[in-house]
């Protein structure tokens, strides 16, 4: 075998199934279309069905292979019934992507206990209900991937983020603990730190705050914004092969944003 054949098949997913949780639009669909490229067969869950069906159309149309699950996060049975449907219709779960997540934003002072809970639920909780439902089904086809999705606030604090940021803390070592307790079944657990993306979740932040677009760019590095599809590569890596031996890591995707002092 060549180099270059052995190059191609440490990242092939062909004949691998990965649910996307928030697949439907941003970075989970950027990591989806990644993923369906590579060969997968990618599980689009999100709340809403009609989002999810056309995201998976959109993959399927470009050549991928993609269906559509409901599901909320939020819910502990939504999570077990998310991989348990997904084995029934295509027949196994290896990779579970943990990308769903909201944000609020207050001052410590002013979030309430339910918007704190909230996002705590979906952010942290939601991700390890998953996690806990994926991995039976991982261990019944000898070991999986599970990629949690991280944030800057993972690494530093912002005055408006207190839940966001406990949560993206949370991931971070929710990620090593499991890591460490599933490597021994054949499971590897990463998360990826995204920077400042050009997403719906941040279209508000960038139109209400005052100077923040010229904030990120003058911060980062790479002088721009990311995009969804910059988050194509690195799930691939953490989703194959390629990877087996990398497990319990925080990888920032961020045009070097926290890399600069
Ligand atoms: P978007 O707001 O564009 O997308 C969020 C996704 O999460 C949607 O697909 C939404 O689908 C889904 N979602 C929200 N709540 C639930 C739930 N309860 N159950 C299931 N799905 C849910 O966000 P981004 O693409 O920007 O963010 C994706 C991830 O990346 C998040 O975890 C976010 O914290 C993180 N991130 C984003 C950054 C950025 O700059 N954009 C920076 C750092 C981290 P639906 O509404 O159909 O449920």
């Amino acid at each position: 075998m060549s180099n270059g054949e052995a190059r191609v098949t440490a990242f092939d997913l062909t004949g691998r199934v990965a649910i996307i949780t928030g697949g439907n639009q941003g970075i989970g669909l950027g990591i989806a279309q990644g993923l369906a490229g590579a060969g997968a067969t990618v599980v689009i869950a999100g709340r809403r069905a009609e989002a999810n069906a056309q995201a998976a159309r959109q993959i399927e149309a470009a050549g991928g292979r993609a269906i559509a699950i409901e599901a909320d996060v939020e819910q502990e049975a939504s999570c077990r019934a998310l991989c348990a449907r997904t084995v029934e219709r295509v027949g196994r779960l290896d990779i579970l992507v943990n990308n769903a997540g909201i944000a609020r934003r207050k001052q410590p002072q002013d979030l309430t206990r339910a918007e704190w809970q909230a996002v705590i639920d979906v952010n942290l909780t939601g991700a390890f209900s998953c996690a806990q439902a994926a991995y039976l089904e991982m261990m019944k086809v000898g070991g999986g991937k599970v990629i949690n999705i991280g944030s800057m606030l993972s690494i530093f604090g912002v005055a408006y983020a207190v839940a966001y940021a406990a949560s993206k803390g949370g991931i971070v070592q929710m990620t090593k603990a499991m890591a460490s307790a599933w490597a021994k079944d054949n499971i590897q657990v990463n998360a990826i730190l995204p920077g400042w993306i050009d997403t719906e979740l941040t279209k508000s932040a960038r139109e209400q705050v005052p100077g923040l677009h010229e904030r990120i760019l003058a911060r980062t590095p790479a002088g721009r914004w990311g995009r969804p599809d910059d988050f194509a590569g690195i799930a691939v890596f953490l989703a194959s092969a390629a990877s087996d031996f990398v497990t319990g890591a925080a990888i920032p995707v961020d045009g070097g944003y926290s890399s600069q002092g």
